[in-house]
C-alpha cells in the first residue's frame, strides 16, 4: 500500500508539535488497514494508529515508525435499527453529532465538541458534560496485530475514566456500534449549540492544544489546582499555561515538544509542592523511537 515519507506530524496534531514520521499511511478500507498490519509484522517497525491527533504529543525528532492515520478517508455512518448506529473509526465526533441531531437521535450531545475521531474517543473513553463514551458504546470491531477482525461488547472493554482495554493492549478500532434514543431534532440541535457556547466561553478553542493536559486527580480538578498555584500565563518558550483555562497547556506559537514537556514538569512540581497532588498526563506522549 502507498505511503508518504517525512510527513510532518505537527500538521496532524491539534498541538501543532512533532517532526516527521518514517511512513504515513492513509488506508480507506479495513482490508487496507489489514494489509498495512501484515506488512508491518514482517518489517518489525514500530506502528501507531493516529486519529485526529487531539490527544497526542509527538517529539520534535518525529516518529521512527509507521503512522496509520484513520481520519476522513476512513469515515462513515450507517443507521441500523432502534436507534443503533454503526460508525467507522475515522468519523469525527462533531460530524456524528450533527448527523444524529438531523436524524432525531439523542445521547451524543456531550461529545459534539470533542475534537477527535470515534476511534480515538473509544480508546480514551472520551467524555464531557456528565457524559462519556461508556454510556453509549454497545460494541466495537477491531483488528488485532495479525489483521484479524474481532467484535467485542463494551462491557468487556474495561471502560473507565479516560481508559479502555485498548490503552493497555494493541488493537485497531475500525468501527463502533453506538446506541441512542429518539428525540426532537430541534431539541438535540439546541443542546449541541448550548454545549458549544459553554465550551467556547471556558476553553481556549482558538489556541493549539490537546485539551486538558492532565487527568482529573482523585480529589478535585487539575485546572483548579493549577489556577490556585498561580500558574496561569506561566511559559517555557512558546508553551504556556492558558490564561483562559488553567487545565490547558497551549502552544502559543512555535512551541517545541521539549518546551511543552518542560512546562508539564514545572506544573507537576509546583502542584506537588503547593498542594501535595500528583498530576498525571492525559495527553499521550509518543516517544521518537516508538
Ligand atoms: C480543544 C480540545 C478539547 C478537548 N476536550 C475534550 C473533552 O471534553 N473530553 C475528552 O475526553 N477529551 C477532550 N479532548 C482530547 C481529545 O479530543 C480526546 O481524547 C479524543 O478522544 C482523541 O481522539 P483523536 O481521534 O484525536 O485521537 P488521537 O489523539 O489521534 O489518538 C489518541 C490515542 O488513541 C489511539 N487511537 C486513535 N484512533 C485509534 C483507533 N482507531 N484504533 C486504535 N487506537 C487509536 C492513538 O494511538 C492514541 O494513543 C480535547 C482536545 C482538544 C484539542
Amino acid at each position: 500500500m502507498n505511503y508518504k515519507t517525512n510527513e510532518q506530524l505537527k500538521n496532524w496534531t491539534t498541538l501543532r508539535i512533532g517532526g516527521p514520521a518514517s511512513r504515513f499511511y492513509e488506508p480507506q478500507t479495513i482490508e487496507e488497514i489489514r494489509a498495512v498490519l501484515l506488512e508491518n509484522r514482517q518489517a518489525g517497525a514500530p506502528l501507531m494508529i493516529l486519529g485526529n491527533g487531539s490527544n497526542v504529543l509527538f517529539e520534535d525528532e518525529g516518529y521512527e515508525g509507521w503512522i496509520v492515520h484513520l481520519g476522513e478517508e476512513f469515515s462513515g455512518i450507517e443507521e441500523r435499527e432502534n436507534g443503533m448506529v454503526r460508525v467507522l473509526a475515522g468519523t469525527e465526533n462533531g460530524e456524528l453529532a450533527h448527523y444524529l441531531a438531523r436524524h432525531g437521535l439523542k445521547g451524543f450531545e456531550f461529545a459534539s465538541g470533542i475534537p477527535g475521531t470515534v476511534g480515538g474517543a473509544v480508546i480514551m473513553n472520551a467524555g464531557a458534560y456528565d457524559g462519556e463514551y461508556k454510556d453509549i458504546l454497545v460494541r466495537v470491531g477491531y483488528l488485532d496485530e495479525n489483521g484479524e477482525l474481532h467484535e467485542e461488547d463494551a462491557s468487556n472493554l474495561d471502560l473507565s475514566y479516560r481508559h479502555s482495554w485498548f490503552t493497555d493492549n494493541f488493537g485497531v478500532v475500525v468501527y463502533a456500534d453506538l446506541q441512542f434514543e429518539e428525540a426532537d431534532p430541534e431539541a438535540v440541535h439546541a443542546r449541541i449549540q448550548e454545549l458549544h457556547d459553554k465550551r467556547h466561553s471556558k476553553q481556549p478553542m482558538d489556541k493549539a492544544s490537546a485539551g486538558s493536559t492532565f487527568k482529573r486527580p482523585v480529589n478535585g480538578y487539575a485546572s483548579a489546582l493549577i489556577h490556585e498555584c498561580g500558574l496561569q500565563g506561566t511559559n517555557v518558550g512558546d508553551a504556556m499555561v492558558s490564561t483562559k483555562h488553567a487545565g490547558f497547556l497551549i502552544n502559543d506559537g512555535e512551541c517545541t515538544c521539549k518546551e511543552f514537556l518542560e512546562l508539564v514538569s514545572l506544573v507537576q512540581k509546583e502542584v506537588k509542592a503547593q498542594k501535595g497532588v500528583d498530576l498525571e498526563l492525559e495527553v499521550r506522549f509518543v516517544p521518537h523511537k516508538g
